[in-house]
């Protein structure tokens, strides 16, 4: 399958609904599991049909999510069934004149495919890629997973080649009837945003991302 060009009519990730929001180009579905922390994994274990938030990350073109190997999520996931990963980021609500046209401002990433499990060799980059994702730097401060910690850990990447972003970025679309109805309409704008960190530790300095974080940083956008 060829990255970046829109998918084939049949293909499972191409958006059919309100198509003109899709993107499928590298850049645009990076930057949205850049910009998170969690994903949604969906996938079925024979009985039932799943759908668990967890955290992930993203090297190159692969998802990564990672667990205990007693996790049922991580056992049937290694097992190389389908799955269906979502990330959604909510960037603001569209007030609309009608109750119907209330919409909301969004990026999303939906992504299928099977995980494959990172082997041993390569589990102590990746998840330090993980402790780095989750604050640049902090691999440096922190004493590293050891042998029996990454043993415990099963760690699983998922290509990002079955994906599609879909991006909803503007104002209410009122009918022309609705326009002129005498009632506020617009976009109140969300963000994800860092707040003062509760100094629990007071044995060493805060380390420079931590300020930088406790000083408000506008988090990943
Ligand atoms: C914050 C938020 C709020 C939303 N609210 C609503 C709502 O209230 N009602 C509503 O109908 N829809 C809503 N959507 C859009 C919704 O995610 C679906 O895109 C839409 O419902 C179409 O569904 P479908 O099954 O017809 O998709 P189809 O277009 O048939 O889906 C085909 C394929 O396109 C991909 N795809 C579909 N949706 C997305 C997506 N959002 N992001 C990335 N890839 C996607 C998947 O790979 C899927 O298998 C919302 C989305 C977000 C992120």
């Amino acid at each position: 399958m060829k990255p970046d060009s829109p998918p084939s009519a049949n293909a499972r990730h191409r958006v059919h609904r309100a198509a003109d929001r899709a993107h499928y180009d590298r850049d645009t579905i990076h930057g949205i599991v850049d910009a998170a922390y969690v994903c949604h994994v969906s996938w079925h274990d024979g009985d039932n049909v799943l759908c668990i938030p967890t955290a992930c990350w993203r090297v190159d073109d692969h998802l990564y999510i990672h667990g205990s190997n007693g996790s049922r999520m991580m056992q049937s996931l290694a097992g190389g069934t389908q799955a269906c990963v979502a990330i959604t980021l909510l960037d603001g609500l569209v007030l609309a004149k009608s109750a119907f046209a209330h919409s909301m401002n969004y990026r999303s990433v939906v992504i299928h495919g099977q995980f494959s499990t990172v082997c041993a060799e390569d589990k102590p980059a990746v998840l330090a890629g993980l402790v780095e994702w989750i604050l640049p730097g902090r691999t440096q401060d922190v004493r590293a997973a050891d042998a029996n910690e990454l043993l415990a850990t099963t760690v699983l990447a998922l290509p990002l080649t079955e994906a599609a972003a879909k991006i909803r970025n503007w104002g209410p679309r009122d009918k022309e009837a609705d326009v002129d109805l005498p009632c506020w309409s617009g976009v109140l704008p969300m963000q994800m945003q860092a707040m003062p960190s509760k100094a629990l530790d007071a044995s060493c300095s805060t380390p420079e991302a931590v300020d930088h974080w406790s000083r408000g940083a506008v988090i990943r956008n």
